[in-house]
């Protein structure tokens, strides 16, 4: 499969912003090429020099526990960074299409909807997997993008496997799977498939298991021409040299994220048995993430009610396929426990 013959038109011709850092990219004494402020910053830190813009160090640190070459890593400002640069690079506006299969993540619509680009709905299944026959019948040779979250927000379930697998290996354009909950998964990531599948995109992000939302890092692991084009499109510095710090030194502490993701899941699970036991509570899907999806009696009146209390749920009321449902994400154990006797305390 040739990646490069998937890209816009004006793409495969872009010629890309050369920066000071990539025409010297030695260790020298004098660095006059940038503007930038030689006699220092008014913080602490350095900061008055401009990042790296391919930020190797990080990627190297990041490779090492992901088992993903670096020349395989793409790093964006959240995953929303590297979701919008897919439509960037591949979609021609007002031409190309993408399928999305709801209930998901907003952002891949949201992101197709303001680079102009045909959203196909294909919704899952009633038991939230893919409806395989849906979305073949809606690829046509302008389809560019294929949206996969699993596991999947709000659902929380992940997506069976060989149905991935399916789409994987029949698909011509790019399959996005989005692993930003696969820490609290019980299935495996993709990242080991990467060689077998040149179309395959993994999502995974800084901002949940990692807790890192406020920095604001994504990562994309894929074949090299997409990991190429990505860094082709890409705005130069995108990841700030504070995050760059940052980050680095949260990958040391591995050991303390483990235990929060141990944690995460006991309570998940604890909070799904706790949950069934409250009245207005109807039913409890099952979650391979780091948030639970709960049908209720009367979603908008107890989510009110909850914030009457000071605590903030998500109503996926509204949402297709989860009607009456109130995603929660998992907190600590007391904030849990404050959350169950709230939900006892309700009364329609
Ligand atoms: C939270 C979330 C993300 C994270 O996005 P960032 O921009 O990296 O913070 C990505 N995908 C899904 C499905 C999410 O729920």
């Amino acid at each position: 499969m040739d990646i490069n013959s998937l890209q816009r038109e004006n793409i495969k011709n872009l010629r890309p912003y050369s920066t000071a850092r990539d025409e010297y990219k030695g260790q020298a004494s004098v660095y006059l090429d940038a503007n930038e402020n030689s006699f220092g910053s008014p913080l602490p830190a350095d900061y008055n020099r401009y990042p790296d813009p391919l930020q190797l160090d990080l990627k190297d640190a990041i490779s090492k526990i992901k088992g993903v070459p670096i020349e395989n890593t793409f790093l964006g400002n959240g995953s929303d960074e590297a979701i919008d640069l897919l439509y960037r690079a591949f979609c021609e506006p007002a031409k190309d299409n993408v399928i999305i299969l709801p209930p998901t993540y907003g952002m891949y619509e949201v992101s197709a909807n303001i680079n102009n680009v045909e959203v196909r709905i294909i919704n899952l299944l009633p038991n939230y997997q893919l409806d395989l026959d849906g979305i073949a019948e809606a690829i046509d040779a302008n389809t560019k993008l294929i949206f996969i979250c699993s596991p999947n927000n709000p659902t929380g379930n992940s997506i069976i496997r060989t149905d991935i697998e399916t789409i994987l290996t029949n698909f011509k354009g790019l399959v996005v799977i989005d692993e930003a909950y696969i820490n609290f998964a019980k299935q495996r990531s993709f990242i080991k498939e990467l060689t077998e599948y040149p179309n395959l995109v993994i999502l995974q992000t800084f901002s949940k298991a990692w807790g890192l939302a406020a920095l604001r890092l994504g990562m994309a692991f894929a074949g090299r021409p997409t990991i190429d084009i990505l860094n082709k499109v890409k705005p130069p510095y995108n990841i700030n040299q504070a995050t760059q710090d940052l980050a680095l030194a949260a990958l040391q502490n591995i050991n303390q994220v483990n235990e929060w993701i141990k944690l995460t899941v006991e309570e998940r699970d604890k909070l799904s048995t706790d949950l069934l036991t409250i009245p207005v509570v109807k039913k409890v899907y099952p979650s391979d993430a780091n948030f639970i999806l709960a049908e209720v009696t009367d979603a908008t009146g107890i989510y009110d009610f909850l914030v009457n209390q000071g605590i903030i749920v998500r109503d996926r009321s509204k949402v297709t396929l989860c009607e009456g449902c109130l995603r929660i994400s998992i907190g600590t154990p007391a904030e849990n426990q404050t959350l169950l006797i709230a939900l006892k305390n309700y009364q329609a």
